[in-house]
């Protein structure tokens, strides 16, 4: 009857679903408590140009300092809140803290057009007052400009609901916010869906850039990525450059624009004016000329 019942995905007396199920809500709790003791804090990690070495911005990665666990990465909690509605609180959270963060360094004298991405959930895409939210943070920090705003939206993400998406981010972009489709390349999409998400940046997921070295296929497929971005007019940015020599066939493709552990790890925000300040890309990438012009 048990086993049965396990086949069953729609069993609920199941006992292990049943622990899983306690588990899970144990956990989500814990976020909400989390969230409510103000234990998430946003890391930062920089998005450079690699041949001129100019800092174009910082991608906002949410961490929970748990007073026991110590620090931990989205993987352990983000997952478990997708289709919660606590995801749409934690989203929240994040938006002000980067608009507060952005509007902070604007007063240490960060640069006007620094440009802080945040990433954004499903549910909270589709949350029907986050536009309305977002215009009020404008409002709330008048010195923070739209454009100093990206959000990433998933490309899986995007897949699932092309028109409205499509809709969401030419009226965010009519705010002066700029989106990007994240993780680009692992949700099988096709030219048509590209050319219908009028998203400014393509974010080339890290698989493809690991591989780079030792696997030809993903050279190519890089390449061909590339040639669509520039026949649709979008820009790229390559996420997972871990080593220099990454960087240096990147380069070679004609990629500039990256962000990885090669350049910087997510770091906390009191540090990154002073990395902004002071940071060079390796001499390999300096001086790399395969480039013509940026
Ligand atoms: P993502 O947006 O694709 O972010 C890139 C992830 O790759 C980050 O992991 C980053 O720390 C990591 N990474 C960056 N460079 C390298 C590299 O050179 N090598 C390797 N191996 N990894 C690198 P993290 O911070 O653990 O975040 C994982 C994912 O969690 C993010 O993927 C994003 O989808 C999600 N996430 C992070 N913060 C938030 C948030 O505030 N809200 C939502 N909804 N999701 C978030
Ligand atoms: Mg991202
Ligand atoms: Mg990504
Ligand atoms: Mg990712």
């Amino acid at each position: 009857q048990a086993k049965q019942a396990g086949k069953n995905r729609y069993a609920v007396f199941d006992p292990d679903n049943d622990s899983m199920t306690r588990r899970k809500l144990e956990k989500i709790e814990a976020i909400r408590q989390g969230l409510l003791q103000q234990q998430f804090v946003l890391y930062y990690q920089p998005k450079v140009n690699m041949h001129t070495g100019h800092v174009s911005g910082a991608e906002a990665l949410i961490r929970w300092q748990h007073p026991q666990k110590g620090l931990l990465l989205p993987g352990y909690f983000i997952p478990v809140i997708e289709q919660h509605h606590l995801s749409v609180a934690i989203g929240n959270w994040v938006l002000e803290s980067a608009f507060r963060q952005l509007d902070q360094w604007i007063e240490v004298g960060l640069p006007k057009d620094f440009v802080v991405s945040v990433n954004i959930g499903v549910v909270q895409l589709h949350d029907p007052s986050f536009k309305e939210y977002l215009v009020e943070l404008l409002k709330r920090y008048p010195r923070v400009s739209a454009n100093q705003l990206e959000l990433e939206i998933l490309e899986t993400g995007a897949i699932d609901d092309i028109s409205y998406v499509s809709g969401l981010i030419l009226e965010l972009q009519s705010y002066g916010f700029t989106c990007s489709l994240d993780d680009f390349g692992t949700g099988y999409s096709s030219l048509t869906f590209l050319k219908n998400i009028p998203a400014r940046t393509i974010k080339i997921d890290q698989s493809f850039i690991r591989t780079l070295p030792h696997d030809p296929e993903h050279f190519m497929i890089i390449n061909s990525i590339l040639g669509l971005a520039k026949s649709l007019n979008r820009q790229v940015i390559a996420e997972g450059v871990e080593n220099i020599l990454h960087g240096e066939l990147l380069l070679e493709l004609g990629f500039t624009a990256a962000q990885g552990y090669a350049i910087a790890k997510p770091m906390p925000a009191e540090v990154l004016p002073d990395w902004v300040a002071t940071w060079q890309p390796p001499q390999a990438w300096k001086s790399c000329t395969a480039l013509s012009v940026d």
